[in-house]
């Protein structure tokens, strides 16, 4: 890195010395105005905690020094030509380039880059339009800065919410396509996102546009004189995801291969009719007989949604922090855990499912519902007008009909200056494989002075075990002692076989490395295309794990 002086950012792209980002600062002007150029040059610019506030420039939430992971400057482009003319000059300069589209993603990194000194690529800033919501076909075609609660907004206003429901992760404060195309999750029926997504429209590295699926065959009306980003697009483009030859899509998601500009949507139509529920179940040990439950009615779709089988101590986070209900320092003990239980009338265990359609359709999937988790003793069920004391429950209720909501996040309040990673290892629906992940990653929580948090969602085959890894950023030591606990469980999972599905900037390396099938077959696959699509590696080097031939892998090792 070449010599600081006043003006040049906290962190320079690594090989770029401060003559040459200026230049580029000026190049990068001329295209987006300087209006949409910000140079980090202060501590100023660090140093936001708060999700409605989010940070565009370094992870709020932050297990390695506050400072490391972020990027020389932020770059908001007005339209695709302008994102396609900043990977020409990226690629004429040889800076890296990280782009996100709201920059919230809490708990894997927020919107900073892998690469310190990176650009910020910010998307969502000036390229937030809902391009298209057609209730026929049940879609809607989004740019990137368009949010769950943008979305869910827009169809209120438009009086479209009886006819289209959206999915909603936990908080609607990220971008559609952001958390898409990472794969994200939701509670609807609908709750795979990935797996509803249809049709990308992507500007790749060296600024080519490229539409996927049926957007590669052209709408005969289209003008071609337009530029190709304002070509009207094929009509089947967000009804059928393959189109024709290979299917490229997935090269897109957790990707450093394009930029996503464009993202068609499924949208769920409205059912007709809703309940939400809450099973509560009292032992610890009832999680073994739960997932076996789960399995054949998940599977068999009596289960309609991604229900989530929940920890108490999750719920009690979002209802309160730890100093409300332990004076203690140690990670709670049995005993204090059943204790909070009993004072929310919650079960150690906590089952947060929705029965959609008109009411006997309902009707029929509660009974036999009811009756499933009935064999397990103690296990008491409500509706959400039955415990309105119950925050959790009034939340998920919204949740799971895709009303967004921005109060789950509470639960990173349970301890002061509270941030936190996910680690989130794929699990089997068998009992056998919860109660062995449960007892795992418990186990090691509290040998690294932390409490058990955590939550099973359950997809159509499998669950996302999500534990929630609450740290105080401002305490260098537990900083320390999540970090090394998150990178002790990666190992422990991968002895066992078991793989997480999306991991923060720091731990990406060492995810990517467990997926080591066949001498790395497939890292190798990735970084052959990764070389080809962009030699000059100045999209999000590193992202996941990969990459490009122009960086030295263990150099960038964290
Ligand atoms: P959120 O929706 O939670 O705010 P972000 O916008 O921060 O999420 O996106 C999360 C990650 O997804 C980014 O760090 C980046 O790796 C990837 N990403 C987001 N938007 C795009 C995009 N438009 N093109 C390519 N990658 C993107």
């Amino acid at each position: 890195a070449g010599t600081r002086k006043t003006g040049d950012p906290l962190t320079l792209p690594p090989g770029v010395d401060s003559e040459k980002f200026i230049d580029f600062i000026r190049r990068v002007e001329d295209i987006v105005d300087q209006t949409n150029v910000t140079v980090i040059t202060k501590a100023e610019h660090l140093g936001k905690e708060s999700y409605l506030d989010p940070s565009k420039v370094h992870d709020m939430y932050h297990v390695l020094d506050e400072d490391y992971f972020v990027s020389s400057a932020v770059v908001a482009p007005r339209n695709v030509r302008e994102v396609q003319a900043i990977m020409r000059l990226c690629n004429e300069f040889e800076i890296p380039v990280w782009p996100f589209s709201i920059g919230r993603n809490v708990g894997y990194g927020g919107a900073a880059p892998r690469v310190p000194g990176s650009v910020g690529l910010d998307m969502g800033r000036n390229m937030n339009k809902i391009l298209d919501v057609n209730v026929d076909g049940a879609y809607a075609l989004l740019e990137p800065g368009v949010t769950f609660v943008d979305l869910h907004e827009y169809l209120v206003k438009n009086n479209l919410r009886d006819r289209l429901w959206i999915d909603v992760p936990d908080l609607g404060g990220g971008s559609v396509l952001g958390n898409t195309i990472e794969r994200g999750v939701g509670y609807t029926p609908y709750g795979d996102h990935w797996m509803m997504h249809c049709g990308l429209e992507v500007v790749l590295p060296d600024g080519t546009l490229v539409r996927t699926g049926m957007g590669a065959l052209p709408d005969p009306d289209a003008d071609s004189s337009l530029p190709p980003d304002e070509q009207p697009a094929n009509k089947a483009w967000q009804l059928f995801n393959y189109g024709f030859g290979p299917y490229n899509d997935g090269i897109f998601s957790q990707s450093s291969l394009g930029v996503v500009v464009k993202m068609g949507i499924w949208l769920m139509t409205n059912p007709g009719g809703y309940q939400s529920y809450l099973i509560t179940l009292p032992r610890d040990e009832d999680l073994h007989q739960a997932v076996e439950i789960i399995r054949p009615l998940r599977v068999g779709m009596v289960l309609q949604n991604v229900p989530t089988l929940r920890h108490v101590l999750l719920d009690a986070a979002v209802m309160g922090d730890r100093k409300k209900y332990s004076s203690s320092d140690k990670p709670l003990t049995d005993a204090e855990i059943d204790k909070i239980a009993a004072e929310l009338n919650l079960g150690r265990w906590n089952f947060y499912g929705a029965l959609y359609g008109p009411p006997p359709i309902r009707e029929a999937m509660w009974q036999v519902v009811k009756a499933s988790f009935s064999t397990i003793p103690g296990a008491k069920f409500y509706f959400p007008e039955d415990m309105p004391e119950n925050k959790v429950l009034q939340i998920r209720d919204g949740t799971l009909q895709g009303i967004p909501s921005l109060d789950e996040l509470k639960w990173v309040d349970w301890l002061p200056n509270g941030a936190h990673l996910f680690f989130s290892p794929i699990a089997k629906v068998s009992g056998e494989d919860a109660v062995a992940q449960y007892q795992l990653t418990r186990r090691r929580s509290e040998e690294f002075g932390f409490d058990f948090i955590g939550t099973f969602v359950v997809g159509m085959r499998e669950m996302h075990h999500i534990v929630c890894i609450v740290f105080n950023r401002k305490d260098p030591e537990q900083r320390k002692n999540a970090f090394k606990l998150i990178q002790t469980l990666i190992d422990d999972a991968a002895k066992m076989g078991w793989g997480e599905y999306r991991t923060h900037l720091a731990l990406m390396d060492q995810i990517a490395g467990t997926y080591n099938f066949n001498d790395n077959a497939q890292m190798k696959l990735n970084e052959t295309i990764k070389n080809a699509l962009d030699p000059k590696g100045i999209l999000a080097p590193g992202k996941n794990g990969i990459w490009p031939k122009s960086y030295d892998k263990k150099a960038w090792s964290i």
